[in-house]
């Protein structure tokens, strides 16, 4: 074994989809136990706390919290207390103010805080950027619309408060957004969808803008069946851009100039092991704020109860 060693906290389904394959191909860390209530992987240590898995695990040198966002920040506590590097699946927190104190922790422990957001790293997103920094920007809007499922199938946190319902998903959109514009985004107004049942929105229309007016909208629905919708679509004087399926494909004019296969997990453990080699950390907040304000702005109605 070596390199960093890290425990995977929370084994779901993007435990099991993404970091298990991502860490087996990334140089310089090897998954060394899992910490999962209910799950196990067969070969390797398991602990059903993150709390057990301190204490009477292997040794350790970091955690990648895979569990939902509303458990998050305590086990964050008790990882970097006891002087583990941590990487924190999106979105970072359940709370915009509960990162503070994570990032001052670390920086006391002088351990890495790596809050991921694996959308950045989709193949398209790079070259969406350079291009659109060189062009003059004029309408933004974004489809997000995906049927919950398919890909959250009895995930209950995601109806709880803190769990965020459609914005799960659409602040990957929002993540990719923050990124690749050249501007501060703030929120001017929102719709979020309420299922009578539930206390996270199924749906919400969000209008965003910059400094300039720049007009942004965005669409996310949970409700979304047939074909699903992950497309960033931006109007610029050097004609339109068309960032789609999350990331991995672009099109500038009507011309496919990046499609290309989803590796977005490589890159995280990539990023990762070189933030660990110095303790640095990277925590940008700038997606959690945006969904922040859509709920302090958001005007809300209630819609038919949703049943998984
Ligand atoms: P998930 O399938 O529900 O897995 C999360 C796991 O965490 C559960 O299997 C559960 O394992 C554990 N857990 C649940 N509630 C807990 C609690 N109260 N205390 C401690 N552990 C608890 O969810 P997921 O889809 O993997 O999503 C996890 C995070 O990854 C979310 O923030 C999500 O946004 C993010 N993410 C998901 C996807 C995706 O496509 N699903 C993609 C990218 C990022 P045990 O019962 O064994 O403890």
């Amino acid at each position: 074994m070596s390199g960093l060693r890290v425990a995977i906290v929370g084994f779901g389904k993007i435990a099991r989809d993404q970091h298990v394959p991502a860490i087996a191909a990334t140089p310089g860390i090897t998954l060394a136990a899992v910490a999962s209530r209910n799950a196990s992987l067969s070969g390797l240590p398991h602990f059903a706390t993150i709390e057990e898995l301190l204490r009477d695990g292997p040794e350790i040198d970091a955690v990648a919290l895979c569990t939902p966002p509303q458990v998050r920040c305590q086990q964050a506590v008790a990882a970097l207390k006891a002087g583990k590097h941590v990487m924190l699946e999106k979105p970072p927190g359940a709370a915009v103010t509960e990162l503070d104190p994570l990032i001052a922790l670390a920086t006391e422990q002088r351990r890495t805080l790596f809050a991921t957001w694996h959308s950045r790293y989709a193949p398209a997103v790079a070259p969406a950027r350079a291009w659109l920094a060189e062009r003059r920007i004029d309408k933004v809007q974004i489809n997000w619309k995906e049927d919950v499922r398919v890909w959250h199938p009895g995930q209950r946190w995601i109806w709880e408060p803190g769990g965020l319902g459609v914005f799960d998903p659409g602040i990957n959109a929002l993540s990719i957004l923050t990124r690749i514009l050249p501007t501060q985004l703030f929120v001017t107004a929102a719709e979020l969808s309420f299922p009578s049942n539930c206390a996270a929105p199924i749906a919400a229309d969000i209008t965003m803008t910059d400094t300039s007016g720049l007009p942004i909208a965005a669409a996310f629905d949970f409700r979304q069946t047939g074909p699903q919708s992950w497309d960033i679509i931006v109007d610029t004087d050097g004609g339109q851009l068309v960032l789609s399926r999350g990331g991995a494909r672009l099109a500038i004019a009507g011309k496919t100039l990046v499609e290309a296969p989803d590796e977005e997990y490589l890159g995280l453990y990539r990023h990762f092991v070189e933030l660990a080699a110095t303790s640095t950390s990277d925590v940008d907040l700038s997606p959690l704020r945006l969904v922040a304000d859509a709920f302090l702005l958001g005007s809300r109605r209630i819609v038919e109860p949703f049943e998984d």
